[in-house]
């Protein structure tokens, strides 16, 4: 065929297996037989229903989620849940504590890069006057240049208040390429065990939006709502997934009648969770891709062989970027411990070295690889879509690079 896909390493939306899109291309015309594409049936039709029960269940089963949370699908992506997650858990807190003042009424939010200081800036806006957002810590102060995102703290920086409305943090900071390290024993892994009181419904929120399935989440059961828009791992732009601990389910209208702020319905879980998601017209096309996504998983042995793949993936682009760091041609970005498997960062030393990388990347059919905006530098990102052999080419390609400038 005279088909030209290149190795598409940008950062969102990103790449999709191409045997999806072959069976999604089919699925725009006649959709599981009905006659009728999927851009044009009924939301409300059996097969759709039917369709997006299978997709839930296959969340469930391959993250293993418990029988206390709940699975929803809404649209709006991550920024609609900065917003949404601080209304929802304002609500129940009000529900819980109906005399607290604003200034008990604390949002504890772990600074750790762009997405969570954006997160923190708009809980500041819906929560005014109703309660007060506190850093709990921002990892710039312990960054290599004072100013930067290029690390997780130390555990014992994290000083969470008595009794939050909620506790928020990004498990992979998109931009900055930073991650929680999922090893229990890492200085870089979430300081689970200081959340108080330990065993408690901890409002514990986790904004997993740029590393939601591509390996499996450390102590899911102890999250109260763990977010992620589709477009990184497993789907189109449109949908996001919500998983929601029963007690965050809450009657945002009883809420406010004591004194919450009103929640508009469509950001509301309980509407949501009530509706089974389908309170209005959901992101009919998006999720069809996405529950395809997660068939294709399924078939392929679910997380753990997604987890090893990923694992591999990003070892070889470090160990290149290392090489590089080595040779004086690249700069690390992230310091030891607290690196990306979805999005390394790293810098091209030199005069128009960067440009010269970017255009040799691309003259190769690698796109995608420019950091971000805010940031500069280069960005690999290493969703699930991305294969071995493309992140073999591109490390050959790094490879090659570090040899020419050397030269
Ligand atoms: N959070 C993270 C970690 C992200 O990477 C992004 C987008 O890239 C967002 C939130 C915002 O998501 P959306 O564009 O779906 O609103």
């Amino acid at each position: 065929s005279d088909l030209v896909r290149v190795a598409n390493f940008g950062a969102g939306p990103s790449a999709l297996p191409l045997s999806v899109l072959e069976e999604a291309q089919k699925g725009l015309i006649d959709f599981n037989g009905t006659g009728i594409g999927i851009a044009e049936i009924s939301h409300r039709s059996k097969e759709f229903q039917a369709f997006v029960d299978q997709f839930e269940q296959n969340i469930r089963t391959q993250l293993d989620v418990p029988s206390t949370h709940r699975i929803l699908f809404t649209q709006g992506g991550g920024t609609a849940q900065f917003s949404a997650v601080v209304l929802n858990l304002l609500a129940r807190h009000r529900l819980l504590h109906p005399n607290a003042t604003p200034e008990e009424t604390t949002l504890d939010y772990v600074v750790t890069g762009s997405w969570s200081k954006k997160a923190a800036e708009e809980a500041r806006r819906i929560a005014a006057g109703h309660g007060t957002v506190r850093t709990v810590v921002d990892a710039r102060v312990y960054s290599k240049d004072g100013k930067s995102f290029d690390n997780i703290p130390p555990h014992a920086e994290f000083q969470f208040s008595p009794a939050p409305a909620l506790i928020y943090y990004c498990e992979n900071e998109t931009v900055d390429g930073v991650e929680f390290a999922h090893d229990a024993a890492s200085p870089a892994s979430f300081p689970f065990d200081r959340l108080q009181p330990a065993g408690a419904l901890v409002p514990l929120v986790a904004d997993y939006s740029s590393s939601f399935m591509c390996r499996p989440i450390p102590r899911l059961a102890d999250h109260a709502v763990i977010y992620a828009g589709a477009q990184k791992n497993i789907g189109p732009a449109g949908l996001t997934i919500l998983i929601v601990r029963e007690d965050c389910i809450v009657d945002v209208d009883t809420a406010a009648k004591l004194g919450a702020t009103p929640v508009p319905l469509i950001l509301s879980y309980k509407v949501l969770a009530d509706s089974k998601s389908l309170y209005n017209t959901p992101s009919v096309f998006a999720i069809y891709v996405a529950g395809l996504v997660l068939e294709r998983m399924k078939r392929h042995g679910g997380l753990a062989h997604y987890e090893a793949v990923n694992k591999r993936k990003a070892e070889k682009v470090y160990a290149a970027i290392e090489e590089g760091e080595q040779k004086g041609v690249f700069r690390r970005k992230v310091q030891q411990g607290s690196e990306s498997w979805m999005n390394a960062v790293f810098e091209v030393l030199g005069e128009d070295a960067e440009k010269k990388f970017l255009e040799g990347a691309e003259k190769d059919g690698m796109k995608g690889l420019k950091g971000h905006r805010s940031v500069g530098g280069i960005r690999v990102s290493l969703y699930n879509a991305i294969t071995e052999e493309e992140v073999d080419k591109l490390v050959a390609f790094m490879t090659q690079f570090i040899e020419d400038l050397k030269a």
